[in-house]
């Protein structure tokens, strides 16, 4: 079990309080107060970070990635849980999905309730994501989140509550399968090549290409795009309105960043439905890149990936259609 911080190692700052600490208590300090977990299999704790998710970054990312390969590649390991924080639970999800090179199980679990309160949700979620990890039959699935007795593919899961319990979902697909007590019951596979399929290596000291956000509205400003070319940015997804799209002076600020070798993918704020290429957008003419159903946050990760070794729109488009 490797441990990143998070809600479900949050403490109180008070008994009943609603406000808490995330990222305070150790993965073995976890172990111990999730009851009967130890009958489920036996774990070495592993301590990578102790951070609220909001602080997750591409370094932490490869680091973990390296972290976990290395983890599974010892015979007496069979499966890996990582506990993490459920803001950006799916963004190391899908990163570890894209980039780790084991067919065991992996793994990620986080809470809505920190560890203190008294209807934490932490434990149970635990001793599931436990159960799933050590079951033969979650092996070769891809990276996966176990939360709420439920088991979702690392690729469709997103957070879609800031504030409820039941805060996961997989709009698009659905899910991957259920945790009924001991049992794990699978209902779907991806269809997406995942974990030692993939293409994307890199070294333990690969830093991320810079890749952002453009967030999508009424009246956006197309002078941010100029701001991310001069800051820097390889990579710009628009986490455009309804099928990943923009005012047209952004448009124009968009279809420029890539006269300069700027990868552009068009992506959805919506949170459902697949961004199709040259439906009112001419993306062949402009060098766009469709993000298909991914949301922002994840096609920013695929494109950080496929930026490692090519910056032609084409390749990075047929990245999206892969992956
Ligand atoms: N912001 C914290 C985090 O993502 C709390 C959210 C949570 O873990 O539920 O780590």
């Amino acid at each position: 079990m490797i441990g990143t911080g998070g809600t479900i190692a949050g403490k109180q700052t008070e008994a009943d309080a609603l406000s808490y600490d995330s990222g305070i208590l150790r993965v073995d300090e976890l172990l111990e107060s999730a009851s009967g977990i130890s009958e489920i299999a036996t774990f070495r704790a592993l301590q990578l970070a102790n951070i609220g998710s909001q602080d997750m970054d591409g370094d932490t990312w490869v680091a973990l990635t390296t972290l976990v390969d290395r983890t599974a590649n010892l015979d007496d390991v069979d499966g890996i849980v990582i506990t993490h924080g459920t803001d950006t639970l799916e963004e190391t999800a899908y990163f570890l999905n894209l980039s780790v090179k084991t067919p065991k199980p992996v793994v990620l679990v986080g809470a809505m309730r920190p560890a203190t309160a008294v209807a934490a949700d932490g434990p149970a979620n635990l001793r599931n994501a436990a159960t799933v990890a050590s079951s033969e039959e979650a092996a070769n699935r891809g990276v996966l989140v176990v939360v709420d007795d439920k088991i979702h593919l690392a690729r469709e899961v997103a957070k879609r509550s800031c504030s409820r319990d039941d805060a996961f979902e997989s709009s698009n697909c659905g899910l991957a399968g259920y945790v009924e007590g001991r049992a794990v019951r699978f209902v779907a596979n991806t269809a997406r090549l995942h974990t030692w399929q993939t293409e994307f290596v890199f070294e333990e000291s690969t830093h991320l290409p810079r890749v952002t956000i453009l967030y999508g509205h009424a009246g956006v400003d197309p002078s941010l795009v100029d701001a991310a070319m001069k800051r820097g940015f390889l990579g710009i997804v628009l986490a455009g309105v309804g099928e990943g799209n923009a005012p047209q002076p952004v448009l124009a600020a968009l279809r420029a960043a890539v006269g300069e070798g700027v990868a552009v993918v068009r992506s959805s704020r919506t949170g459902r439905g697949f961004v199709r290429r040259n439906v009112e957008i001419g993306d062949d003419d402009a060098g766009f890149i469709s993000g298909t159903d991914l949301s922002p946050q994840k096609a920013r990760i695929l494109l950080m990936l496929g930026l490692l070794t090519t910056r032609d729109p084409r390749a990075l488009q047929s990245l999206f259609y892969r992956y």
